[in-house]
């Protein structure tokens, strides 16, 4: 149940503030209120005014009115990768990212039929029942049930949205955390990416990770210790690593013995680093330990920790059902690009990075704008000379979603 107080629900209140990277003492100095007031406010003691509904709207980007709008139901416990301590307010900020994603996908969902769910869950209860050979044996059954054969998967988040997983890639500014997957109340999978680091290889590596967790540990309990989190993660790669490079096919390709340049080869074909490729012949027993540090020093030698080469020679992968949503809403004219902020509460920006649609295309708040002025001499030319920039036209794409047969109004 949502707590109201008045018409204004204080868990809306921590959500944006969450999702914001805000502290109390930080919104209070922005509002000019003391961080008491919103304290009693988060508390459901008292109920802020009309005026101070509009200021915190203003400073946490919503509108006023989705501070009063009920909550739903929240998505299931999230798992992380990275270090269990890590920073709690970045895994708040991602996972009211994340409960965002899942609010307004369901509230586009309300006109078209997403694809239906075509994952294989495993309903696996302890992480100790969980073997190597599951999950191989389970990676192997998501690439036989979407008709992958033993080669290089070209768009993991294609298939991802295709097997009707809810995906967002965006900027967060949690570099430390590459991303979350959790289950919507609605059972609908969410993988939310983390878009700062702008590498394609470990951006498909980090959504073949979720994907494990979505198959693997839908109903594993959240791992309460260090080892078990551990634990976690790694059956997560393991995962990653078997659907990304199947040992048939993956195997067969690397020449021993194994160097870097070939691998590097590979990296081009598989469109998975180096580093993961070397983890990956670990787990199949490809290459034993003194191979293993052989390269894995020499890479760090040779490269450095951060980056490999050719790392930029693939754009990374972008989902797009959300944006085919808006598209398909827009062209049969049900709702207009420009309705989705207000419809959704959210600020422009924000919508445009959750649905995945371009910077800019739902308008840009004022202070963002750039006044400029036409020079005098180009006034007198005819449209046509002028070079217009900046208007959104939609590059047609080979891949397929299924989507919007179904329109339900
Ligand atoms: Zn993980």
């Amino acid at each position: 149940m949502t707590r109201t107080i008045g018409n204004f629900v204080p868990e809306r209140l921590e959500q944006a503030l969450a999702a914001r990277g805000f502290s109390a003492i930080e919104l209070a100095a922005r509002i000019g209120a003391t961080s008491t007031t919103i304290s009693r406010w988060r508390n459901c003691v008292q109920v802020p005014s009309g005026e101070m509904i509009d200021r915190l709207a203003s400073e946490l980007r919503v509108s006023p009115e989705w501070l009063t709008r009920p909550l739903q139901e929240q998505i299931s416990i999230p798992y992380f990768r990275g270090s269990i301590s890590q920073m709690k307010a970045d895994r708040a900020l991602l996972n009211a990212r994340a409960g965002w994603l899942d609010e307004v996908s369901r509230q586009l969902e309300m006109y078209v039929d997403y694809p239906d769910l075509d994952i294989p869950v495993k309903n696996y209860k302890k992480l100790s029942e969980i073997t190597d050979t599951d999950i191989e044996d389970a990676a192997e059954e998501c690439r036989e049930r979407w008709g992958l054969k033993n080669g290089p998967i070209a768009d993991v988040l294609l298939l991802l949205e295709n097997a009707g997983v809810i995906v967002a890639r965006e900027e967060t500014g949690t570099p430390r955390i590459e991303g979350l997957s959790a289950w919507s109340a609605n059972g609908r999978p969410i993988v939310l990416l983390c878009a700062d680091k702008g590498n394609a290889y470990r951006s498909r590596f980090d959504a073949a990770h979720e994907l494990g967790h979505l198959v693997l540990h839908r109903y594993i309990e959240d791992p309460a210790d260090a080892a078990a989190h551990k634990q976690i993660e790694q059956q997560a790669h393991r995962f990653a690593g078997a659907f990304l490079l199947p040992s048939r096919g993956f195997a067969a390709e690397v020449t021993s013995p194994v160097s870097l340049q070939g691998l590097l080869f590979l990296k081009r074909r598989w469109g998975v680093s180096v580093a993961a490729m070397i983890m990956r012949l670990v787990a199949l027993g490809v290459i034993g330990d003194s191979d293993y540090l052989r390269l894995i020093k020499l890479r760090s030698a040779k490269w450095g920790n951060k980056r490999e080469p050719n790392d930029d020679d693939r754009d990374p992968e972008q989902p797009r059902l959300l944006k085919r949503t808006v598209d398909l809403l827009s062209n049969e004219g049900i709702v207009t690009a420009d309705a989705l902020p207000s419809m959704l509460g959210l600020s422009a920006r924000d919508v445009e990075s959750l649905l995945g649609l371009p910077f800019g295309l739902l308008g840009l708040p004022k202070a963002d704008v750039l006044e400029l002025k036409l020079k005098t001499d180009l006034k007198h030319m005819s449209p046509d000379e002028q070079v217009v920039s900046g208007t959104y036209s939609e590059q047609t794409l080979s891949n397929v979603i299924d989507l919007g047969a179904a329109r339900k109004s």
